[in-house]
């Protein structure tokens, strides 16, 4: 029976159901966030298999995430009914890739069995080629080549191809040669990086067209998420599965916004859309514009906010969801970060006991998307305090990352010197010269005579046991915590953490290191110690920290997400709080820095995706203070409130997080409501907040340009994108 449909295309809009039933030939569904993209891809996956117009293996299905691969084949299997078997090539470009490397391994000069190394065997690797070849890795190092290398790759150069400039940029001219040299080493040791994934299978198709026959016959349809963010290699990868002899359809379908292209400091094309009418001639382009997420404030605000931007390929979108009872976005003002953290915990609070109307609201439905990574231990402390649950998603939770475990080892071991796990941590980090050796030595010494590490160690350089370079360096790390550790009890605990952190050479390693992640990984360190202004020892924070730790994290129970803007991308919640939106917190410092438009333009796309994220609910924050890298500075409200359509935006009376704190000489008097702008409906009501502000701070407003913000790491913001299990 032709003239029924079957039940996964009811509810689907008339483009949404041309989209789906539109099989044959090359598809782009261009379309705006929540128009229902990703729902598409899915449809369109069950009308394929349910029409049986091909098999699950059969299907090439690219995600961002192995995440939203998961969520894809799920959501699949409730529309065809019953779980799908197979689809053994949904997932990410990387985990895809690694699969069809390790069957053609060989046809590259590599075994199947290939090791895939990560970034740190990458910068280890480099480093060894680079002293090998006599060259200076304090002044060339191996990290930042790591970078140029990845850069190429994600364009798909090949040694031979990298441009003569870029390869003069690095090692006085050498950069060609290295890079050549890093792809041999990795051919003798059978291993591959990330970029290889992809770089691989793009050469081993070129030279062995029967092979790449074989995957012509093999993936009937291709479909791709995100599109967007795709970048040359990727797309070149695609271009060669999916292109097809005249006269046979070639079955590929891309669905993206480029409004939301978020990843260009990776290497991302946005003009792989505009590419793609031309490489794929006959191309149907699909738009979509009704959205189905959101609000008509949302959508209204975010809409508002990106037509700021110039490189647009521009497109509309509307809701139907109008209902008077919807609200406004609300921009908030607060004081410092502190009380940021404090007013968000409060209106989740209020949330979930239904205050405003009457509903109860689930913590699942709510998510903090901050644009530095930095952002997220605030909010952790706080909500750990309040014993709200909580989530972080895309990497690790504040006190698990690498360097504030780091540090924290360092103030666990000053206040508890038999604390054996802290000292095998730090020992040895950052570097001393000591080897696995002694540290076996003192381990045994200290397991036969029951005492700790540090006084293991204490013993052992008299005697002749360690060597000479060993000794002198465990006897400086042993005056080192002899003499915090009698500081303890006299110097304030928030300056003895720094002198720790400085006099042991940590914060050093970091400052040396010129990795992407370092400023971040500064950064953090800043924070930690600001977080420690709550307390009154070293030790009550410790105890504090281990608390936090404690906090449970498991997928099942009801919690608030916490995560970066980037790793954000294709979700939706129906609350969403948006803090830090100052100047060089967002816009990030860095994109400001450069000068241009485009780094502004991404800054603002990642603004629209962090709005559109919200399906009832958002409220975005700004502080007038904000701590960073350990100096207080007034910021600016960021340029993308000015931005935002007054229509759709109210700002927040200031009561709520103020009262009853007294703090002092701030505060109320900043909203005073005799306010001499208020009845001027053509300056957004920010405005008016600021126009409030005491003498003292308002100095600081008006200037952008000689306003004094100090650059933010970008560490860890954004998912590991290159991570092939478990992002
Ligand atoms: P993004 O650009 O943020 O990735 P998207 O275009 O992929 O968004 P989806 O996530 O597919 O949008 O859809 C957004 C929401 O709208 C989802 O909750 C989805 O289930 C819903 N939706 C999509 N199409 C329809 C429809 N025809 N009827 C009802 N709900 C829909
Ligand atoms: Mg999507």
């Amino acid at each position: 029976d032709q003239t029924r449909a079957p039940d996964y295309l009811s509810g689907l809009n008339p483009e949404q159901r041309d989209a789906v039933e539109t099989v044959d030939g090359p598809l782009l569904v261009l379309a705006g966030a929540g128009t229902g993209k990703t729902r598409v891809l899915t449809t369109r996956i069950a009308h394929i298999l349910a029409t049986g117009r091909a098999f699950p293996s059969q299907l090439l299905a690219v995600t961002f995430t192995n995440k939203a691969a998961r969520e894809m084949k799920e959501r699949i299997g409730l529309l065809v009914g019953g779980a799908v078997e197979g689809m053994p090539w949904l997932g990410t470009f990387h985990s895809i890739g690694v699969k069809i490397l390790r069957r053609h391994a060989e046809l590259v000069g590599l075994r199947s069995d290939f090791t895939i190394l990560d970034t740190d065997d990458v910068v280890r690797l480099i480093k060894q080629l680079i002293q090998a070849e006599g060259i200076d890795d304090k002044r060339w190092p191996a990290k930042q080549f790591a970078q140029m290398i990845d850069g190429w790759k994600n364009k798909g150069l090949d040694p031979s191809q990298i441009p003569e400039g870029d390869a003069r940029a690095f090692a006085n001219g050498k950069g060609r040669e290295l890079y050549a040299a890093y792809q041999n080493r990795l051919k003798t040791l059978n291993a591959c990086d990330f970029g290889d994934l992809l770089l691989h299978p793009i050469r081993m198709f070129r030279a062995n067209p029967d092979v790449l026959k074989e995957y012509h016959q093999k993936f009937k349809y291709i479909l791709v998420d995100e599109y967007q963010d795709t970048n040359t290699a990727q797309y070149m990868w695609l271009r060669l599965l999916a292109q097809r002899p005249p006269g046979v359809p070639q079955n590929v379908c891309c669905v993206g916004d480029d409004d939301q292209s978020i990843y260009g400091w990776r290497g991302a094309e946005v003009d792989n859309i505009l590419r793609f009418e031309k490489d794929f001639p006959g191309a149907k382009v699909i738009k979509l514009e009704r959205n189905y997420r959101s609000t008509e404030h949302i959508l209204g605000a975010a809409g508002h906010l990106i037509a700021h931007n110039e490189g647009r390929l521009g497109k509309t979108l509307f809701t139907d969801r109008v209902n008077p009872d919807d609200e406004k976005v609300v921009v908030h003002a607060a004081w410092d970060s502190e009380e940021e953290a404090r007013a968000v915990g409060e209106e989740i609070e209020r949330l979930q006991r239904g205050d405003s109307d009457g509903k109860k609201h689930a913590l699942n439905d709510m998510a903090i998307l901050v644009r530095a990574s930095f952002q997220m231990r605030e909010f952790e402390d706080r909500f750990v305090t309040l014993g709200l649950n909580y989530r972080v998603i895309g990497g690790p939770r504040f006190y698990e990352r690498l360097e504030v475990r780091d540090a924290m080892a360092y103030f666990r071991l000053v206040c508890q010197p038999a604390d054996d796990l802290a000292f095998e941590r730090i020992v040895n980090t950052p570097k001393r010269g000591l080897g696995d050796t002694t540290i076996r030595t003192l381990h045994d010494y200290a397991r036969a005579r029951d005492v700790p590490m540090l006084a293991a160690a204490a013993d052992l350089i008299e005697t002749d046991e360690i060597k000479p370079k060993a000794r002198k360096a465990l006897f400086d790390v042993i005056q080192h915590f002899r003499r915090w550790s009698e500081l303890l009890e006299t110097t304030p605990h928030i300056e003895l953490a720094e002198q720790i952190l400085e006099e042991s050479g940590y914060t050093d390693m970091w400052k040396n290191d010129k990795s992407a992640e370092a400023p971040g990984r500064l950064e953090n360190l800043k924070e930690l110690i600001r977080s420690m202004e709550a307390f009154e020892s070293l030790r009550g924070f410790l105890e504090h920290v281990s608390l936090v730790m404690d906090a449970e994290q498991n997928a099942d129970m009801d919690a608030v997400s916490i995560m970066t803007l980037h790793s954000a991308k294709g979700l939706e919640f129906d609350t969403v709080f948006l803090p830090g939106w100052e100047e060089g917190l967002f816009p990030h410092q860095r994109a400001l820095d450069e000068g241009g438009r485009s780094g502004l333009e991404e800054e603002r796309r990642l603004a629209y995706v962090g709005i559109t994220r919200a399906k009832r609910r958002c409220h975005i924050w700004f502080v007038s203070n904000r701590r960073i890298h350990g100096l207080w500075q007034s910021t600016m409200p960021s340029r993308f409130l000015d931005e935002l359509p007054v229509t759709h935006v109210e700002v927040a009376e200031s009561e709520q997080s103020y009262g009853g704190y007294g703090r002092g000489g701030y505060g109320q008097s900043r909203f005073d409501k005799a306010d001499p702008f208020a009845n001027n409906y053509s300056t957004p009501g920010w405005k008016r907040a600021q126009a409030n502000k005491s003498d003292a701070t308002r100095d600081n407003w008006g200037t952008r340009s000689g306003h004094a913000v100090e650059r933010i790491g970008y560490g860890e913001s954004g998912p590991k994108a290159k991570t092939i299990d478990g992002e």
